[in-house]
């Protein structure tokens, strides 16, 4: 695949395209090969660097963490109230946070997608609707069933534990040709076996002509009577990596996707968008617990994510295999010197049981000093007791596993050894603070909706406030979804630039 990369561009760039899509993400990448399948002319900027799997895959975890990811995976939710401080994940390389999924693929549950048509009144949302985009996808990006012979041993002891309590388990799908169950899914696939978009789609698109430049960073949408006529920034220098040599681009329709953390500020830097740019943020709040067996595990043998349960969704609850890199893992450990180094020891018995919240979007996106924004989430009060029995359904399994002890997500806890153990501490429910969680689904912080009042996008993706603007990316999603977000945002990607494709002479009248 030919990628343009910025660095290496030395004098300043002007050109005028069909369509510039801001971000090559998920929902970037979708667009981007769409309309250059129509044969419209396309031109997709990305901020962060392009590196092919062979050479993410010889990155150390860490490593693929600086290279790959924004703030080097570092970036947090500042906690408002009784709210655990949350760390946020996104990808900032070509194909987004795509390269870091664990490739689990969920279509939206009926349930959001009948809220959003009748609470919200998004009525084009129906399930019906959406399975043709969603059966697109599936089928480009090769999503399957994970078979039973590649579940890790932690994977099957949470299917036992889950069975032994009357909760069903069943099999993840993901977006995987080929995998080896090398377990390191969130540093890019060594194998190039999961199909990010930056393997399943980008190239589609540039063998339809589409330019995808890499290293360049857009800084302001250039916006004349209401209509979006094109971009200006800056491509990141080779050595400082700090923006330099300046572009300026024209084109009739401008696409952002640069995920739910960036869209939002970018809008505001244009000095766009209506009041709730910004605002709605939702985050999944993750969390796992470890279960130490008498038994080796070795969890990092088989796919690092394959079982998952809907038991508990009307609860909204839902339950994920996980594991990740011992590495990554062993520094989350508890104690210090002698006491840690004995957790990590028992790293080859431990297994992982994780969970997810589909929670209310108390998340704020807001410009501050740096490059990257402050995000700011208030937990409600319905997601604290979500939590909590998130985290005391996860410690029961563990339990019922088969267990000796059980790490809860509670920084500072000690492992809790029997059932009652576990029940009294989360029956005491200390300060939610405390709690270990991860984001890795931010969304909605530029929601669509059905009209000027309760969204920043109309139904079509197109912005409210510009003509010719639209948004196709994660922050369009209205609420979070109880699920893992990467197949949603590809669809609701596909939908948007299928609707741009079909008034594109309007879109070319308005920007005449
Ligand atoms: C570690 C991790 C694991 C995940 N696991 C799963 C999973 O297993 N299953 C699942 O369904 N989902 C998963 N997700 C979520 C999924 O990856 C995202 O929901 C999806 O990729 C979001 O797509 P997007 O287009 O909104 O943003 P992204 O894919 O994040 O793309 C946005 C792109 O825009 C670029 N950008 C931002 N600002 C600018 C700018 N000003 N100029 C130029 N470029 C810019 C960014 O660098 C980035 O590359 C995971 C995410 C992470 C981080």
């Amino acid at each position: 695949m030919t990628i343009l990369c910025g660095r290496d561009i030395a004098s300043p760039m002007s050109a005028t395209v069909d369509v510039i899509v801001i971000g090559s993400g998920a929902g970037g990448a979708v667009v981007a090969r769409e309309l250059a399948r129509a044969g419209r002319s396309v031109m997709v900027l990305e901020e962060g660097g392009y590196h092919p799997p062979k050479e993410y895959g010889a990155l150390t975890p860490s490593r693929a963490l600086r290279t790959l990811a924004r703030e080097a995976g570092l970036g947090l939710a500042v906690p408002l109230g009784d709210t655990p401080v949350m760390s946020v994940l996104a990808g900032k390389c070509v194909g987004g946070s795509s390269v870091l999924t664990g490739g689990v693929c969920f279509r939206i549950p009926d349930d959001v997608l009948h809220d959003w048509t009748t609470r919200l009144g998004l009525d084009g949302l129906t399930p019906d609707r959406l399975a043709p985009y969603f059966s697109e996808i599936e089928k480009d990006i090769s999503v399957e069933v994970v078979p039973e012979s590649m579940r890790s041993r932690s994977s099957e002891l949470f299917v036992e534990g889950a069975a032994s309590l009357g909760v069903p388990m069943k099999s993840l799908r993901r977006n995987t040709s080929g995998c080896k169950g090398a377990s390191r899914c969130n540093f890019g696939c060594p194998n190039g076996a999961k199909m990010s978009v930056d393997i399943a789609i980008l190239p589609d698109a540039i063998a339809h002509g589409a330019t995808v430049v890499s290293d360049a960073l857009v800084e302001t949408i250039d916006v004349e009577r209401g209509v979006a006529r094109g971009v200006r920034g800056r491509f990141l220098d080779a050595q400082t990596g700090e923006p330099s040599v300046a572009f300026n681009l024209r084109a009739r329709v401008v696409v952002v996707a640069c995920g739910s953390l960036h869209t939002p500020i970018l809008l505001k830097r244009s000095g766009l968008g209506t009041t709730h740019v910004g605002r709605h943020l939702t985050l999944h709040p993750a969390f796992r617990v470890g279960a130490l067996f008498d038994d080796r595990v070795d969890g990092w043998d088989g796919a690092m994510q394959s079982v998952y349960s809907d038991h508990f969704a009307e609860d909204g609850i839902t339950l994920v295999g996980v594991y990740t890199a011992p590495s990554i893992l062993a520094a989350a450990f508890p104690g210090v010197g002698r006491e840690h180094r004995k957790v990590v020891r028992s790293m080859p018995n431990l297994a992982f049981f994780g969970a997810m919240i589909h929670d209310d979007g108390g998340g704020r996106v807001r410009r501050w000093l740096s490059r990257e924004p402050l995000v700011t989430y208030r937990m409600s009060k319905r997601d604290r007791h979500r939590l909590w029995r998130g985290v005391g359904i996860l410690g029961e399994l563990a339990f019922a596993a088969g267990a000796r002890e059980v790490m809860l997500p509670i920084f500072g806890a000690e492992p809790v050894t029997s059932v009652q153990e576990l029940r009294a501490l989360v029956a005491r429910t200390p300060s939610t603070r405390k709690v270990e969680c991860m984001s890795f689904h931010p969304l909605g912080s530029a929601k669509m909706g059905k009209d000027e009042r309760s969204g920043v996008v109309k139904p079509s993706g197109e912005t409210w406030s510009t003509r010719n603007l639209f948004i196709a990316d994660g922050s369009v999603l209205p609420t979070s979804l109880g699920v893992n977000s990467q197949l949603p945002v590809m669809a609701m990607a596909l939908r948007i630039a299928r609707g741009i494709e079909a008034d594109f002479a309007r879109y070319l009248r308005q920007a005449a």
